[in-house]
């Protein structure tokens, strides 16, 4: 979704709410199973345009014991803030242009084009950096077996991983991070 800002940005002490409901995201780091929805409010103080709102979507994760794949709902507050720049748009003349600053960053790219801003770009990164590091399907997930890879949440595999199954259990975590490919 791509919004065109030029009114807000045309307008200083401008404030409007903008309701958000972006189809799933999908890239390789990030994977939504529902719609990004929520409300976004932009705000032009003069010298800055303010981005902020909380979204919501549900996504699906690899779990860090068992790799199982499973949904969860994540929420993301959004708060952003950009410089504004206004030029003369030509000697003497009474209109002017405002451009939004951006920080050049070679990982992101640029998130406006003139007062259009990528809002789907905007959720990706946002999102992406809310994401949980080494989630868990559930608290008490059993994970997998460090000899035969059985999936302990299923059924005991009868495996003797009692005296040096824990000094084994790094290299476990690689053979299966090795053997199971993402479906
Ligand atoms: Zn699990
Ligand atoms: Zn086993």
């Amino acid at each position: 979704m791509r919004l065109d800002l030029s009114e807000v940005l045309s307008t200083v002490g401008m404030r409007i709410a903008c309701p958000v409901e972006e189809p799933p995201l999908v890239d390789e780091d990030l994977e939504c199973a529902a719609p990004v929805v929520g409300e976004l409010v932009f705000t032009n103080t003069g010298n800055a345009l303010l981005i902020g709102g909380i979204l919501t979507t549900e996504v699906v994760l690899s779990c860090a014991r068992c790799l199982r794949y499973f949904r969860q709902p994540l929420e993301v507050e959004i708060e952003e803030q950009f410089s504004l720049r206004t030029r003369p748009m030509g000697p003497g003349a009474r209109k002017a242009t405002v451009e939004v600053e951006e920080e050049e960053d070679a990982n992101t790219g640029s998130l406006f084009t003139g007062p259009v801003m990528d809002l789907t770009d905007l959720l990706r990164q946002s999102l992406t950096l809310v994401l949980p590091l080494g989630p868990l399907h559930d608290p008490d997930c059993a994970g997998l077996c460090v000899r035969c890879g059985a999936d302990l949440n299923e059924a005991a595999c009868g495996c003797d991983t009692g005296r040096d199954g824990r000094a084994l259990s790094g290299l476990g975590a690689l053979l299966h991070g090795g053997e199971q490919e993402p479906n």
